[in-house]
């Protein structure tokens, strides 16, 4: 019988454990590790105790090879926070488990996305057998494989890509973050990047805002930011020449952002206070609402897609493939708001696909080199249904 692995009990995490236990004859046996076993323990009540539990600190390799042997994993699925990545494929790659993750790693010490130390792991991978997969959730995700589909079905060539990402949802507190408020934080004021005939072009936070209408949603702000997908679309959709990444935000998020900015509460160095050392970004952690309890009290619908631009039998053509998910449809699902639901079905439907060895192969990949339908036909079948609408080239 296969045995899953999924580590991280967060509201992710949550979502993936509900979608594994109700795909169990792909997923087998399913074990859902963290490091704190109360977390792993709730999610487990609300299945009926039909998935085992144990505790694992993932910042150690060590720990995370013995637990893989414990249970011998066919496949570790890595929910907890970008930091763990690294020890979580160097487990993979000592035991020969299959891993697939939904952000890429990064340094607790320095705000900055990258797959560089991922990519460099693709030798290793070789060797072993096995296959990585990087950023199996919404965006990056998703989007790649709208991106790939497009190339796929309707272009000769893309020439632009703009990812759209509309979080409509409103859970009624002054502030809170819909995934970890570090990492959330830390990737919203950094500043913003998109890439544009063969070079990155860095702007200020929040510098270049645009008005899209997002449907289900509405008219919205949308800020542009640097997101990690775009670092592996650039590489793997050839022809491109620009792609930028926009997120929505309230301006009451805005405002408190930058307030918390100004005073010091985003940042990221330790700061003395009564004998202790505190990160700030750490502290305020602990104050704001915790993601995975938004769920029960967050309405609204979440929208991300992406607006490919191309070429198509020397026809100009603009596409629009999105998707559209209610948070209060996603809650009584399986308890959990739509920001969790719409990462956490992309990454169990990813570790579906490997399974099943639809998608195959030894070395770390990224979601765009795979073939993109069934991924989409999942997609639709497990509660992300997708539309695609073809826009005016002139907008
Ligand atoms: P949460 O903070 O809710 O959950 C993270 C979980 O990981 C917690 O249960 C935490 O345990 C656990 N964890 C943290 N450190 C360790 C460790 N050292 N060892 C073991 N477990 C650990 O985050 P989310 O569920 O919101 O996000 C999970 C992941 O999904 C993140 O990497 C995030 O960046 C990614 N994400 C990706 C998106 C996409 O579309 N691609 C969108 C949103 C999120 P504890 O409870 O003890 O702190």
């Amino acid at each position: 019988m296969t045995t899953t692995l999924i580590i991280g009990a967060g509201g992710v995490g949550r979502v993936v454990a509900h979608k594994c236990f109700l795909n169990k004859e792909i997923f087998g046996r399913i074990i859902l590790a963290s490091r704190t076993l109360s977390k792993c323990q709730t999610i487990a009540n609300e299945l009926n105790q039909k998935i085992e539990i144990a505790s694992v600190d993932a910042d150690i390799t060590e720990n995370i090879i013995d637990l893989i042997k414990k249970y011998n994993a066919d496949i570790v699925i890595n929910v907890a926070l970008p930091y763990q990545d690294l020890t979580i494929m160097d487990a993979c790659i000592a035991t020969k488990t299959n891993y697939l993750d939904t952000a890429n790693y990064e340094h607790p010490d320095v705000a900055k996305f990258e797959y560089k130390l991922q990519w460099q792991r693709d030798e290793a991978f070789k060797k072993a057998g096995i296959m990585g997969l990087l950023g199996s959730g919404f965006d990056p995700g998703a989007t790649n494989v709208f991106c790939a589909y497009a190339q796929k079905h309707y272009f000769d060539t893309i020439h632009s890509i703009d990812i759209l990402d509309c979080n409509g949802g409103d859970h009624g507190y002054a502030f809170a973050t819909n995934f970890n408020p570090e990492i959330n934080l830390r990737e919203v004021s950094a500043n913003g990047r998109y890439w544009e005939d063969g070079k990155w072009i860095e702007t200020k936070p929040m510098e270049i805002k645009m008005v899209w209408d997002y449907p289900q949603v509405g008219k919205k702000d949308s800020y542009l930011l640097y997101h990690e997908e775009m670092e592996s679309l650039v590489r793997h959709i050839k022809g491109l020449k620009r792609i930028r990444f926009f997120m929505t935000f309230g301006q009451s998020y805005l405002t408190h952002m930058q307030v918390l900015q100004n005073v010091g509460m985003l940042g990221i160095e330790p700061v003395e206070y009564n004998g202790c050392k505190v990160i700030p970004i750490e502290f305020l952690k602990k104050l704001l609402p915790d993601p995975a309890t938004l769920g029960y009290r967050t309405k609204g619908k979440t929208n991300i897609g992406i607006v490919a631009t191309g070429y198509k039998d020397n026809q100009k053509k603009r596409i629009y493939i999105y998707q559209v998910k209610d948070h209060e449809e996603c809650y009584k699902e399986v308890k959990a708001q739509g920001v969790s639901y719409t990462t956490g079905v992309p990454a169990m439907i990813g570790a579906k696909l490997m399974l099943q060895g639809t998608w195959s192969g030894s070395g770390v990949f990224n979601m765009e080199e795979f073939d993109p339908d069934p991924f989409m036909q999942q997609m639709n079948a497990q509660g992300l249904p997708w539309h695609i609408q073809e826009l005016p080239v002139d907008e």
